[in-house]
């Protein structure tokens, strides 16, 4: 896969309001905030899409779940509740094509989605 701008922020090439970092997992603030927390979860060793996970990611996919869950207890908003979403190819909005999963919170969210 090509490098993204994720790939930069994982390897520092780049600036981004970092604030959980764990052995496989890197988190930054949104740029783009659509909730009072929203924090993006990546995976340092990037996936293009969830399309490209095979059952070798499985371990990975589950660190990058637990370590939004962490963060969201840590933070003290795990028991109002959150929100975790992971965009897939166009018409699931994606557009940074490093899979990451989206940690919203501090506010109540709308079901459906749009
Ligand atoms: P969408 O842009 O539709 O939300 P994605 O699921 O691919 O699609 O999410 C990419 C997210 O990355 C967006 O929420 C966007 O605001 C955010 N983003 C893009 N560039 C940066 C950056 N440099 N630092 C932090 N967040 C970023």
């Amino acid at each position: 896969m090509g490098d993204t701008i994720f790939g930069k922020i994982v390897r520092r090439e780049i600036p981004a309001d970092i604030v959980y970092e764990n052995d496989d997992v890197l988190a930054f603030k949104d740029l783009n905030p659509q909730a009072p927390v929203h924090v993006l979860f990546v995976p340092k060793r990037a996936l293009a899409t969830l399309n490209e996970a095979t059952l070798a990611d499985a371990e990975l996919l589950g660190k990058l779940m637990l370590a939004a869950a962490d963060y969201a207890k840590a933070q003290g908003f795990g028991k109002d509740g959150y929100r975790v979403v992971v965009n897939c190819n166009e018409h699931g909005g994606q557009t940074v094509f490093h899979l990451h999963l989206h940690l919203l919170a501090g506010r109540r969210m709308h079901w459906p989605p749009g």
